[in-house]
């Protein structure tokens, strides 16, 4: 027998009234709220203490449930879980990696160009990860993997053949090659590290006809 609690009890009677607030904009990884007080709810994680945002959308506190959720307005594309997709990154705001989608692989996709994605830390490669830095870096090209594709693009690099395709040297940007497991700057000499795709530097003329990426 369940014993109903006065919590249970506010729950039922007040089942119909409308307790959601509606709250501003917010963008992945902002702060939403102490996870004392609330329980991370869609598109919302937990970290150390906090809850944060893993989507662009309003932030919604429901008072019943005690949860915090965000309801996306990412425009989502015609993307399943499963699909593998071209991205470059935009912004790395520990733990999240955050992606601006460029095309699917396999049948063309007409609306992904620019749609946001993330890549959360635990999801670009197994192991710890003690430096993000260390594995991907602003405007490097990647190949992930679709984990969600609604109602916000959540995406991982966690296989071999997923990572870093295309990198550029951060002293004079130019294309880097592969050396090993590092790269190497042909120009300059310079050496760096990524999380590198099986197909690194395989994938050149796919992009470039498709996108005029030029360097
Ligand atoms: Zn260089």
């Amino acid at each position: 027998m369940m014993l109903l609690t006065r919590d249970d009890l506010m729950t039922q009677i007040s089942i119909h009234s409308t307790s959601k607030k509606e709250a501003p904009l917010v963008v992945p990884g902002e702060g939403l709220g102490s996870a004392e007080e609330f329980l991370a709810g869609a598109e919302t994680y937990e970290d150390d203490g906090e809850i944060f945002s893993t989507a662009f959308g309003s932030m919604a506190h429901d008072t019943q449930e005690h949860t915090v959720e965000v309801k996306p307005i990412t425009k989502v594309p015609e993307l399943k879980n499963g699909d593998i997709v071209l991205c470059t990154v935009q912004d790395i705001r520990h733990p999240l990696v955050h992606v601006s989608l460029l095309l699917r692989e396999g049948p063309p996709t007409s609306d992904l160009n620019g749609v946001k994605g993330v890549i959360h830390v635990s999801k670009i490669k197994p192991g710890f990860i003690s430096d993000i830095w260390g594995e991907l870096r602003l405007v490097d090209v990647l190949l992930a993997r679709v984990l969600s594709a609604a109602p916000s693009i959540q995406l991982s690099t966690y296989e071999e053949d997923l990572g870093v395709i295309r990198a550029l040297c951060l002293n004079c940007r130019k294309p880097m090659e592969r050396r090993g497991n590092r790269l190497v700057c042909t120009n300059c000499s310079r050496f760096e590290s990524r999380w590198l795709s099986g197909r690194y530097g395989r994938y050149d003329g796919f992009w470039k006809d498709q996108h005029k990426y030029r360097h």
